[in-house]
């Protein structure tokens, strides 16, 4: 029995700006097996390269794979990706994992996150029937009013991800029973789920925060794929919170 995960070879077809921090990357990947799952990713290699970055697949349809790159200052994928002519290029994708488990009787969703975590909120927002509530923190609040679907209820705030924990400390939380989803920068999100745990005293099953980056200070930080710790965790019954804590844990060492 082979253990080997699934990768797709991958071409790039479209290459589009959507806003000065964020670049549309369009591959063909015709036999690609979704998970189905809302905030969904994948690794990406791209040439050259033997690592990985993880990346939220914004969208699937006709063997036509969708991820949005936020082109920040350095990093194998983001210079990458920067670049016009990378259209015509092939890039490997490795096979799915997806986070977001909606729990029985959630009657809203609140989402909050960075630039990162967009598409990801866009697409839980357009798969979902329930009420949405969204707080995206990017660096310029008009550059992106389009994104997120016209259904949800969206507060831009204007930063780099660094306000996302003052942020979610003082929010006016929706009544009744719902899920909290969120993703960033991995110190915001520590702080966020001590808060929900501490502070909210909310049940690890009516939320998911995520690390998506890690800022550093001149070292870079490894790229750890979040699929065999997830797996493990589920394995091992541990809750999401206890999951992404272990992700967070093995991207410092
Ligand atoms: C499950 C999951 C889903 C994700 N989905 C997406 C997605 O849909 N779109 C997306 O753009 N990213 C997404 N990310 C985040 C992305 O994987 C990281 O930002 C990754 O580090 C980018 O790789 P790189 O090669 O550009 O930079 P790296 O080589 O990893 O890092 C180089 C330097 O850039 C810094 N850095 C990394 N990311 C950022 C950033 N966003 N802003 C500012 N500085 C940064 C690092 O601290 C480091 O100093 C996701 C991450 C996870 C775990």
């Amino acid at each position: 029995m082979s253990v080997r995960a699934e990768q797709y070879a991958a071409e790039v077809i479209v290459r589009e700006q959507l806003s000065p921090h964020l670049v549309r990357v369009v591959l063909d990947v015709p036999t690609f097996a979704s998970t189905g799952i809302p905030d969904e990713w994948v690794g990406l290699v791209v040439p050259g390269q033997f690592q990985s970055r993880y990346y939220t697949v914004r969208s699937y349809e006709d063997g036509r794979l969708t991820l949005d790159v936020v082109v920040h200052e350095t990093g194998l994928v983001t210079e990458w990706a920067a670049r016009t002519e990378i259209v015509g290029e092939t890039v490997t994708i490795t096979e799915p994992k997806g986070s977001f488990e909606l729990p029985p009787g959630a009657g809203w969703l609140m989402l909050v996150g960075d630039l990162t975590a967009l598409p990801a909120m866009a697409r839980i927002a357009t798969e979902t029937d329930l009420p949405v509530r969204i707080w995206a923190e990017v660096p310029d609040v008009d550059e992106l009013t389009d994104y997120l679907p016209a259904s949800a209820e969206v507060t831009w705030l204007a930063g780099t991800g660094n306000g996302l924990a003052a942020t979610v400390e003082g929010l006016d939380w929706s009544e009744g029973e719902g899920y909290f989803w969120m993703a960033g920068e991995s110190a915001q999100m520590r702080a966020i789920r001590k808060h929900l745990m501490r502070e909210r005293r909310l049940s690890s099953h009516a939320y998911d925060v995520m690390g998506y980056w890690r800022a550093s200070a001149g070292r870079r930080p490894r790229a750890v794929d979040p699929g065999p710790i997830y797996r493990a965790g589920k394995a091992a019954g541990l809750s999401d919170e206890e999951i992404w804590e272990n992700y967070d844990r093995a991207v410092e060492r």
